[in-house]
């Protein structure tokens, strides 16, 4: 499915003819993609993929993070200052490292969330009870690295608007669960 294009807050507020600028020295600078693929970009989680008749057991894995933004390079040399994106992909791995991440759209399981406890039951009536503070709900219907790559790419694409002053073209996160198994998500800005 495509999604509509959209175009950030800098873009909208510049009158037409300075877009319009804009975007001719941009086809003349040509598209670059800068990667940024840290070994501290990781985050170590629980989880279990489930939907409507399977569940997987409960396990683990060390998720490992790498994102790919295309874009024109400006006056300065760059696409975007390398620095913002580890900034920011750092702080989303953070926010996920030594949880249970739990798929708050889920289509199979209930949830019950309190100020201790997190619940989730699936349709079998199996259940698990979490400490609150050790789960993160997200939104997502599953946990799969998919959706995960794509939980973070909009985390990423949120943190850049108020940091990236000029076009940017798409971005790409991946999230591996083990050496050589990897999902990546794309998408437009
Ligand atoms: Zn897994």
């Amino acid at each position: 499915m495509t999604k509509p294009r959209r175009t950030t807050a800098f873009r909208r507020s510049q009158p037409a003819r300075l877009v319009a600028n804009e975007t001719r020295e941009a086809a003349a600078r040509g598209e670059y993609r800068v990667v940024v693929q840290k070994d501290y970009l990781k985050f170590s989680a629980a989880h279990f993929i489930a939907y409507k008749g399977f569940r997987e057991p409960l396990h683990g894995h060390n998720y490992q993070v790498s994102v790919a933004i295309s874009g024109v390079v400006g006056a300065d040399g760059y696409v975007l200052d390398f620095g913002v994106v580890k900034e920011l992909t750092k702080a989303v791995c953070a926010e996920l490292d030594e949880r249970v991440l739990v798929p708050a759209e889920s289509d199979c399981l209930e949830i019950t969330r309190d100020a201790t406890t997190v619940t989730l039951t699936y349709e079998d009536g199996t259940r698990f009870a979490f400490p609150t503070s050790d789960t993160v709900l997200l939104p997502i219907v599953h946990a799969s690295a998919e959706e995960l790559a794509r939980y973070v790419l909009h985390r990423l694409r949120d943190g850049l608007a108020a940091h990236a002053v000029r076009g940017l073209a798409d971005i790409e996160v991946g999230v591996s669960e083990a050496p050589g198994q990897a999902a990546y998500c794309r998408e437009r800005f």
